[in-house]
């Protein structure tokens, strides 16, 4: 049966074609955009300010030539290919931020960004590693405090409270949405594939709630239809996938496609480009709306924390939302700490969720894609004995 696309005002599939359609027209009205790379970036506290986050581009391997005349080839294709674009000037996000937002998540990034820091105004936040500390929370609250004064400096503006509690109250509904959206990837067999779930995701990330609700709001009435109409994709017997791991995008979309392709269906993105990124709800009316944001965003379970037993109960709670018959582990080349963090995800799964588990080690490059088409075929035979 045919399925009516999703987004049928003929943008399916080009979700940064109408971000960036969009960031241009906000630019022109005189809004004022910050680059941002990362889900520590407190998207709440930029958009309180009136700023526009922009993502910035890190997943081709086109520019990655470029960031090797400069950086060493063993690093992760993520930190070249970020600076590949900056190199080459070819990204147009960067391009339209006046400056940017980093962390210090892991050493290649925080090295590259001080060689970025020549090209644009970079502010660095130090991100504590060890979550569970009390120390932590209290060093990462200073450091939204310090990106707050940051942007006050930059872009000569002050942020109130009451615009910070109210940029937290849009993004929580933005959140929820998104999750209402995801749930229908949970069912069986899931109304919602891959590409739909991506595209959304990349829209709505940087979106305000309240510009973005009307049409996540428009989004939920076709799946409803959908669901009416018996609309799915693949069968009950397609297996379903988790993937799990370093964020995907780009040239490295290559996971899902082959996934795709090989008969199975992706019903959980778990990454910063797909579900990871709603899952968090920031604390509202606390009185300190700075001390809330801080904690919501230490709470992410990225690998680059240790120990990282969030990432656990959080999996755990996404398998038990999407019921999967396999989880697959995208790690980045010289991702060392995915990498290593897999033995823990891939012991977990097996443990205590009885499912296969799969770690896939890629870059951006198509060479490897029957490789890993030959992997998942195998994966998929365990699947399904
Ligand atoms: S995986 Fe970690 S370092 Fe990478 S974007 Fe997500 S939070 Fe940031
Ligand atoms: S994928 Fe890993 S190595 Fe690459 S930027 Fe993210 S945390 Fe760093």
């Amino acid at each position: 049966m045919a399925i009516t696309p999703l987004m049928n005002d003929g943008m399916d599939g080009a979700p940064a074609k109408r971000v960036l359609h969009s960031m241009q027209e906000q630019k022109e009205k005189g809004r004022r955009i910050v680059g941002i790379y990362c889900g520590y970036a407190p998207i709440e506290l930029i958009q309180a300010m009136d700023l526009v986050p922009a993502v910035l581009c890190a997943f081709a391997e086109g520019p990655i030539a470029s960031a090797e005349t400069v950086l060493p080839a063993n690093l992760c294709p993520l930190i070249k290919s970020s600076y590949g674009y900056i190199l080459e000037g070819t990204c147009p996000f960067f391009g339209l931020s006046e400056a940017v937002v980093a962390e210090t998540t892991c050493d290649g990034k925080k090295k590259m960004f001080e060689l970025a820091a020549e090209v644009k105004p970079m502010h660095v936040m130090d991100l504590p590693q060890l979550p569970d500390e009390a120390e932590a929370l209290v060093n990462w609250t200073a450091m939204i405090r310090k990106l707050q004064g940051f942007l006050e400096k930059t872009f000569d503006r002050r942020v109130s409270d009451d615009a910070i509690e109210a940029s937290i109250k849009a993004t929580n509904r933005k959140n929820r949405l998104m999750r209402r959206i995801f749930d229908y990837a949970a069912l069986h067999p899931p109304l919602l594939c891959w590409q739909e779930m991506y595209d959304v995701g990349f829209l709505a990330l940087p979106a305000r709630g309240e510009e973005i609700e009307p049409l996540l709001e428009s989004l939920l009435a076709r799946l409803a239809v959908r669901r009416e109409q018996g609309e799915c994709f693949g069968t009950e017997r397609s297996p379903r996938v988790l993937v799990t791991g370093c964020p995907v995008g780009g040239d490295a979309l290559k996971i899902f496609r082959i996934i795709e392709e090989a008969g199975g269906l992706v019903v959980t993105p778990d990454s910063c480009t797909g579900i990871k990124s709603f899952l968090g709800e920031t604390e509202e009316d606390t009185g300190d709306p700075v001390a809330a944001i801080a904690r919501r965003y230490l709470a992410i379970p990225c690998a680059c924390m240790t120990p990282n037993t969030r990432r656990l109960t959080a999996l755990s709670q996404l398998i038990d939302r999407f019921r999967p018959d396999a989880v697959v582990d995208f790690v980045l080349t010289a991702c060392h700490s995915y990498n290593v963090e897999s033995h823990k995800i891939g012991r977990h799964v097996g443990e205590r969720h009885g499912l296969p588990y799969l770690k896939i080690e890629s870059n951006y490059s198509k060479s490897d894609e029957g490789q890993i088409r030959t992997k998942i075929e195998a994966l998929f035979e365990i699947a399904r004995s």
